[in-house]
């Protein structure tokens, strides 16, 4: 043990290894602390306020001061803290909130297994739909189809569905059989001269091509997120998604939606798949499940999925995977409660009231000479910012400037996330008309600044 540092900040930068976190520059830039909620808003150490536009970690829908969910935290640590639900064990939380997760699911979809995280509830996906494969006598059925710029998680599995180099490289991923797609982003990934609909035909003639190249036999699983989140905000051309779907039936490929941001009002309704136009097999929720009060996933699926997966069970004798906090009383009593406030405040219809005047004060940045493009829906944006609009090119070096304008937003009192090039947004669904009039003119404030030193410097 070293002796202990006199400060927060210096223990922090004595002892943390923070995630996602450049840990040599941390070393000498050390930590923001945050010590206070409000509403849509946080406070540092040093008394400065900030407005949350990314809702924490796009999850904390109703605001960082929400004492209901403390007192039924509260009720049940005393009542009961914990209990598990192995070998059929139960106890009222998890058997209410599975319930009401079954209830606002698409149609069909009745069944409800709780993990601890996305991440553990992607893997979780994977291990079942081999599970279910193994059991119907198709073993060679285990590869899934996942997209560039996909988030799905870090764990082994999960992060091997995600498509972003920086989860892969150094950690040996992918270690599990996945092909990535194109993004299906059509401002960046559109050819020249290509239209959005063309961009959206040969997306699917892409996922065609690799079906019948690996075999339908060997494809387990397609998996994706209705509106890409933590890779950059990005919203599927028009036809995409019921293009997938199409497919997926098709060849008999089970269709995953990752609604771990979309879910619960992130897109004006209750599900991304619903604004997206398609119906899953599996539906994987999180973070606003319990607006991150508590750590909590859950992944729905509908009765066919079930079927196979009780079936094997039976044969078995037993579904080996759960954790020891699955369904956990206090996480399943927050996230009952956040839901009953979700419904109360109607926050699901608020995101869908607010989309107008949230996106369209954004799209008056897409003249800002920093801004390649802004895009969004319902209260999830992002900017792309771009040397040159027309050509995309980027600010050089590569991820450079989002983190530059990120930080101008921090010093206008605004929390948003830098995710390579693109500036992302997704406040609490608390938010009012008054609180996104705010969010713009602090990003713009901090747009402004950083354009005004771009330009001294020669950058533009
Ligand atoms: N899926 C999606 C769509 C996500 O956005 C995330 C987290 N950003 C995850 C999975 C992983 O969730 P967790 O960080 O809780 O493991």
């Amino acid at each position: 043990m070293t002796e202990r540092p006199n400060s927060l900040h210096a223990s922090d930068i004595a002892h943390s290894m923070h995630p996602y976190t450049n840990m040599r520059a941390h070393e000498e830039k050390g930590p923001m602390i945050i010590t206070k909620g409000d509403g849509v808003r946080v406070h540092d150490d040093q008394g400065k306020e900030y407005i949350e536009a990314l809702a924490g970690l796009w999850s904390v829908a109703v605001g960082f001061s929400e004492t209901r969910l403390a007192d039924a935290a509260y009720e049940q640590l005393k009542r009961l803290p914990y209990y598990h639900s192995f070998a059929h064990k139960a106890h009222e939380p998890s058997i209410r909130l599975a319930e009401k997760l079954a209830e606002m699911a698409p149609e069909g979809m009745n069944r409800v297994f709780f993990t601890n995280s996305g991440s553990e509830a992607n893997d979780t996906v994977v291990k079942m739909a081999w599970f279910l494969n193994n059991g119907l006598g198709r073993p060679e059925k285990k590869k899934f189809l996942a997209r560039n710029k996909g988030y799905h998680g870090i764990t082994i599995a999960s992060g091997s569905l995600t498509g972003l180099p920086g989860n892969h490289k150094d950690f040996d991923l992918p270690a599990i059989p996945v092909t990535h797609l194109t993004c299906p982003h059509y401002w960046r990934w559109g050819e020249n001269g290509e239209s959005e609909a063309q961009f959206t035909a040969r997306l699917l003639k892409e996922l065609e091509d690799t079906i019948e190249r690996e075999g339908p036999e060997t494809i387990a699983a397609f998996i994706g997120e209705p509106v890409m989140g933590a890779g950059g905000v990005m919203l599927p051309p028009e036809g995409y998604w019921p293009g997938v779907e199409a497919i997926c039936r098709k060849h008999d490929i089970l269709l995953v939606s990752d609604e771990v941001i979309n879910g619960f009002g992130r897109l004006g309704t209750t599900w991304g798949c619903q604004k997206m136009g398609f119906t899953p097999d599996i539906l994987v929720t999180s973070k606003q499940l319990t607006s991150s009060y508590m750590p909590l996933a859950a992944i729905i699926v509908n009765d066919r999925v079930y079927d196979a997966i009780a079936d094997n069970t039976a044969k078995l004798g037993t579904f080996g995977h759960g954790f020891t906090g699955s369904g956990h009383p206090v996480a399943c009593a927050v996230g009952l409660e956040n839901l009953a406030i979700i419904e109360e405040r109607d926050l699901m219809g608020n995101a869908a009231r607010l989309e107008e005047v949230f996106q369209s004060g954004l799209r008056s940045f897409a003249d800002h000479p920093l801004v390649g493009e802004v895009r969004g829906t319902g209260l999830i944006a992002g900017l792309e910012l771009a040397k040159n609009r027309e050509t995309k090119e980027s600010f050089a070096p590569a991820g450079s400037m989002a983190p530059r304008v990120v930080a101008a937003c921090a010093d206008e009192g605004l929390i948003v996330r830098a995710v390579y090039e693109t500036v992302a947004l997704c406040p609490p669904l608390i938010v009012t008309e008054a609180d996104v009039a705010e969010i713009h003119a602090r990003l713009g404030r901090a747009l402004d600044r950083v354009l005004a030193e771009v330009k001294a410097e020669g950058l533009l």
